[in-house]
């Protein structure tokens, strides 16, 4: 694709970033045929071609309008056009960019900035976000059935997370809204690492990636927030971490991309990348120990026959971080029994705050992911991320949980 970038952004970092991504892209539209918001409403816009040809408008000086916004708005940020794509064009850091030229340029007006700035606030903060997680559960008896549904019931208790008594030590991400709403993930992936050999290490002061606050366009805070995770890490790191694994798919996602958020910060960029390429989603530190796991769970392989598992793969795991099929495949391997999902590829609606700024169509996606899992009669869904895991479990009868707690139970169920 030809372009011919504005005075204004052109000889930036993030002009030149952006046109070396845009002109990879050869308007093939293949991309389109995966794109889940343009599968819903039909709209060239509402796809990946279409919101590259906005976001080049912009860039190369075009005015935006709250138009443009709008279409913007509505990508879920699933990246599954980064997946089809036959040129590798990174879609996904093209529209961070776009969105937030267009975010300067369109005001949404005070009420939703108000909001969005409030959620930003709530969400990225688990000390504000608890308090109001457990009001919300106490009134739930008595809400309408609609929004009960909405508010997550109390979560499975974390249990007991081992002494750190091995030389191999990793540190893991505690993150923002996990630590309430399942506790007993990164638990369970400290008892499963501790039964290979490896004790995992929270840091104070590391809760939150950034995330959140980076896809609601509140860059400067995420840099910030990012700035201060590393701070937490660094010391481990120095004395030795050999990994920073992450249970959240979501939030993996952001902190494999933090060398190339903070490239441009001289004090950070080092560290960053340092910290990107330590990270690891648990699949990826499970599947490299999984000689040793396999004969703590696959002797009693009889005893997980009955159950049928329906595995959702969130989009940052297998678009975000291309960990397409590993835990499908590790599952499998371990004796779990797994049923077939159509449309795998597509996204369940949660995409960090999508679910709450779109709820119609957030709402349409996790009516056919719902569909999906539940055809092949299942027992029980498992994922990889907790905004999906919270999402799927408003629409399902189902108990959704992290795969990682059916590992761990499966390993101390044949401890004893
Ligand atoms: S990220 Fe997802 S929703 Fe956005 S354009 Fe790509 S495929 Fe469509
Ligand atoms: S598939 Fe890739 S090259 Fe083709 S239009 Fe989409 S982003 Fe551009």
């Amino acid at each position: 694709m030809q372009t011919s970038l504005a005075p204004f952004i052109k000889d930036t970092a993030e002009g030149k970033e952006a046109d070396a991504i845009l002109r990879k892209c050869t308007h093939c539209g293949m991309c389109t045929a995966t794109c889940p918001t343009y599968q819903l409403l039909h709209d060239e816009l509402d796809g990946p071609r279409g919101r590259i040809y906005l976001i080049k408008q912009v860039l190369e000086g075009a005015t935006p309008t709250a138009k443009t916004q709008l279409h913007l708005d509505r990508c879920l940020t699933c990246r599954a056009c980064e997946t089809t794509c036959p040129t590798g064009v990174r879609y996904g850091r093209l529209l961070d960019i776009g969105r937030h030229l267009v975010e300067e340029r369109v005001f949404r007006g005070p009420i939703a900035s108000a909001w969005r700035g409030a959620l930003n606030a709530v969400i990225s903060s688990s000390s504000l976000f608890a308090p109001m997680l457990r009001l919300g559960q106490l009134a739930r008896p008595l809400l309408p059935s609609a929004l009960r549904r909405k508010v997550p019931a109390a979560p499975v208790p974390a249990g007991l997370w081992p002494a750190t008594s091995h030389a191999r030590r990793m540190l893991v991400l505690d993150g923002c809204v996990q630590p309430s709403l399942s506790p007993a993930t990164n638990a369970a992936a400290a008892r499963v690492l501790d039964r290979l050999g490896i004790s995992l290490v929270r840091a104070s002061g590391a809760g939150c990636c950034g995330g959140v606050s980076f896809h609601l366009n509140r860059q400067e805070k995420a840099l910030d927030v990012m700035r201060r995770t590393i701070d937490a890490w660094w010391p481990h790191i120095e004395h030795g971490a050999e990994a920073v694994v992450i249970t959240a798919s979501g939030c993996g996602v952001t902190v494999k991309e933090y060398g190339q958020y903070l490239a441009q910060d001289s004090a950070y960029a080092a560290k960053a990348k340092r910290v990107s390429e330590l990270a690891r989603d648990i699949s990826e530190v499970i599947l490299a120990e999984q000689a040793i796991l396999k004969p703590l769970i696959t002797h009693h392989a009889s005893r997980i026959t009955g159950q049928r598992i329906a595995f959702h793969s969130p989009c940052t795991l297998q678009h975000g971080m291309k960990l397409t099929r590993r835990v499908e495949d590790l599952l499998a391997s371990l004796g779990f029994s797994l049923t077939d999902v159509p449309d795998a590829h597509l996204c369940c609606g949660s995409a960090g705050t999508y679910s709450i700024l779109q709820p119609e169509l957030s709402g349409r996606l996790l009516d056919n992911k719902i569909a999906a899992l539940e055809s092949g009669a299942p027992t029980a869904i498992l994922t990889a991320n907790i905004g999906c895991q919270a999402h799927l479990q408003s629409a399902t009868t189902l108990i959704v949980r992290h795969w990682i707690e059916a590992v761990d139970e499966r390993v101390t169920r044949n401890q004893h």
